[in-house]
Order: structure tokens, then sequence, then C-alpha cells
């Protein structure tokens, strides 16, 4: 890809994204791995480019076919949520989209997994990961609600869209000790929770109010 692409310039360059970082920071996001990683992500190469001027605003933007990339404080939120300060060596992420959590993941963790139900959406992504040198992601066209069960169990589960109820294959597939992070409910506001499985069985923590689109079952 071409370097002044890669780069940005003006409202999509390296200080532009410096000053998101450091909104992130005020937000309260403390990870400074996971600061970084957003700072080496060049998020307009995410969005259509007609958006890509408002690539680092901490705003959700369409993604087409209803879907939207989340906002920044979430995907740092929620990913400083998944790693609590471990190296984790693999991940599983149920909603690709545009590929943007996929591809801060990639920077943090050893193998990201992806599973995302709109084919155009997975396909889009995928061409992202290669433009960018990214080459620990796999990525499937499935319906994540199954979790991706050939290579369970994960260190790490991320959810990036909302089901009413948290889905047992997913819960099945965290290795002992792995956390999820998941958004639940079924209206347009749900609450970030947290579940990991311990000796025993799973222990859940619920975190802010978030709003995502909704789990959808099957393929599109
Ligand atoms: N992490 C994404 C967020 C995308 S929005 C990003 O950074 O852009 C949520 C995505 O979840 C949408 O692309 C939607 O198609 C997908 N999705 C919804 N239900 C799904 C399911 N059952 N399995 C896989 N993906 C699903």
């Amino acid at each position: 890809m071409k370097d002044i692409q890669l780069r940005g310039i003006g409202m999509t360059s390296e200080r532009t994204r410096g000053r998101l970082i450091q909104r992130l920071r005020d937000m309260g996001i403390k990870d400074e791995q996971v600061l970084a990683a957003m700072l080496n992500t060049p998020r307009h190469l995410f969005v259509d480019e007609a958006l890509a001027s408002r690539a680092y605003e901490d705003t959700a933007l369409p993604i087409g076919q209803g879907q939207t990339i989340s906002q920044p404080y979430i995907v740092g939120r929620m990913t400083e949520l998944l790693l609590q300060g471990e190296a984790l060596y693999s991940v599983l992420e149920v909603g690709t989209g545009c590929g943007y959590q996929t591809a801060i993941l990639a920077g943090l963790v050893d193998r990201v997994y992806t599973v995302e139900r709109l084919d155009q959406l997975l396909h889009q992504a995928t061409q992202r990961f290669r433009k960018l040198g990214l080459r620990n992601i796999r990525a499937q066209h499935s319906d994540g609600g199954w979790g991706w069960e050939a290579h369970a169990p994960y260190d790490g589960i991320i959810v990036t869209a909302a089901p009413a109820e948290i889905p047992a294959p997913l819960l099945q597939q965290l290795a002992p000790g792995a956390r999820l992070v998941i958004p639940v409910g079924s209206g347009r506001q749900q609450k970030l929770s947290v579940i990991t499985r311990t000796e025993e069985g799973f222990e859940q923590v619920d975190h802010e109010t978030v709003s995502f689109v909704p789990l959808v079952g099957g393929r599109g």
C-alpha cells in the first residue's frame, strides 16, 4: 500500500490519531499497550473514503449493510477488559465488521480468529488485513453464535454484536481462566459483561452500558 495512504495526511495524520489516543487516555483507558496498538492502527482505512476525515473522532460510523465500526473508546475498553494486562495466545472475535477491532487485537495477541455472518463485510476486512500485512488473523464466514470450534479453546473471546442471552458455545470454547467480553441485552442498549471461566464454573462482572447492533443468527 502507498506509504502516504497508510500514514495519512491532515485529518488522517498521525498527529490527529495521537489526539484521539490522548482523549481515550483522559476517558480512562489505562492499558498503554492497547493505546499503542490503537495509535498504530490507521482507522481511516477501515471506513469508506468519504468518512475518512471523521475516522479519528471518538464515534461509531456506518460501514454499510446497516452495521457500524465501534466507537474507539469502546474498542479500547473492551480490549483492555479482554487482556487485563496478560499476554494471550489465541483470541476469538465474533463480528468482524470492517475488521478494525480485529486489527487492534492482531497487534496484541499471537493468533486472532474472527467470524462474520455478512460475506461482503468479511471480504473487505480480509483485503484490509492483507494490505496492512497482518498475517496472524484467520477469518471465517459463519454464525459466531456457535463460536469456532476448530480452534477452541481460546484464551479470550470478544463479541462485538449483542445477543439477548450469552450463547452457550462461547462459554464452552473458553480455556480455563479465559475471559469472554460481550454486550448482553435485547434493547438498543446493553450491559457490557465479562465472564471468566473458573475451576468451579463461570464468574460474571457487569460493566458500563453500551450500544451494539444485535447478534443475528445464521449467515447473511
Ligand atoms: N468489530 C467490528 C464491529 C462491527 S458491528 C468493527 O470494529 O467494525 C458487528 C458485526 O457483527 C456486524 O458486522 C454484523 O454483521 C456481525 N454479526 C452480527 N451477528 C453475527 C453473528 N451471529 N455471527 C457473526 N457476526 C455477526
